[in-house]
């Protein structure tokens, strides 16, 4: 089975449940975030770095549009701003030679590892895990002569017992890498899962609604890490947002960071954010789920500190990232 059909079949959820998490996904983001009301970030300075997973792409192109056509308009959305940003590959699904890796690499952005078939973690045998690991360290070595030794974990699994983590740590630290944490985790996926069905189906007022929940829901998902962040950290701290190589980013992610700085944010380059001994904390939390960074190094956050801005994490917990 080709590698990015067994990606979309892992993802797939039943119908009911998608279309549902989808709407869900879009309420929370209209209604039970006052977007109006959210507070600019923390003295009009709130660092933040981009980090875009699943290269070369994740889910449809606009029609008539190649992938590496879609790249392009989503590299020059960042580069126009002069906003630095992070890819994360998964090698089975690209090359050596594939132009999109290279036109990643032109625009000045980082490349990391994202495994070679976002394989979950806890999901097959650990040395499988990190064969996969290998396999994309070895691609990426050959496509770019070095790697930027970043590695994102696939659905942000990072091993469901000590063991496990402990073993995928060592391995990842052979062959150099830091793991790119995320401290902003979001829904963003269901709602460009939605935007891929409404541009193959030419639906633009669907189109234009979910471009608009998609701006909301990311400034919520920055008031809700903030919020956060404010209690957990108790400091200024750079942000790590997670976000997806797609249709919704390449059409609308202009938008989503023109709001961001309207809010205070300032761009950093993800390897400039993880320099900040936060992300360099012990992993606290033990157990299968895909967390934001600041709730695994304080996993009682996520039961006494739950902010007011409900957790777009909720949404999410079966699917991937
Ligand atoms: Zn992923």
């Amino acid at each position: 089975m080709p590698v990015g059909s067994d990606l979309a079949a892992r993802r797939r959820a039943p119908d009911v449940i998608r279309h549902g998490i989808v709407l869900l996904a879009i309420v929370v983001a209209l209604a039970s975030v006052p977007v109006g009301d959210v507070p600019l970030a923390a003295d009009a300075g709130q660092r933040m770095a981009i980090t875009i997973d699943d290269l070369p792409w994740n889910g449809a192109t606009a029609p008539g549009e190649s992938v590496a056509q879609a790249t392009r308009r989503l590299l020059a959305t960042l580069t126009t701003r002069g906003v630095p940003a992070a890819g994360f590959v998964n090698c089975a699904r690209t090359g050596p030679n594939d132009p999109v890796l290279l036109s990643w690499r032109e625009a000045g952005m980082e490349l990391g590892n994202h495994g070679a078939h976002h394989l979950n973690i806890d999901g097959v045998d650990l040395s499988a895990w990190v064969k996969d690991v290998r396999e994309c360290h070895d691609m990426l070595t050959m496509a770019l002569g070095r790697p930027d030794r970043l590695f994102r974990f696939p659905y942000l699994h990072q091993g469901a017992t000590e063991s496990r983590r402990a073993t995928a740590l060592a391995a990842l630290r052979d062959m150099g890498y830091t793991t790119a944490h995320v401290s902003i985790d979001d829904s963003e996926w269901i709602l460009a899962e939605a935007y891929g069905r409404a541009l193959r189906r030419g639906d633009s007022d669907r189109q234009d609604a979910i471009a608009t929940a998609y701006v909301e829901h990311m400034a919520a998902a920055l008031a809700h890490f903030t919020a956060v962040a404010d209690s957990t950290v108790g400091r200024d701290m750079p942000h790590i947002l997670l976000l997806h190589a797609n249709a919704l980013a390449a059409d609308h992610l202009g938008r989503v960071l023109d709001d961001f700085r309207a809010r205070g944010v300032v761009f950093v380059s993800p390897a400039d954010a993880l320099t900040d001994p936060i992300y360099h904390e012990p992993d606290r939390y033990v157990g299968p789920r895909g967390l934001s960074w600041l709730y695994r190094i304080d996993p009682e956050g996520t039961r006494t500190a739950r902010p007011t801005v409900r957790a777009p994490t909720r949404l999410d917990r079966r699917a991937r990232r």
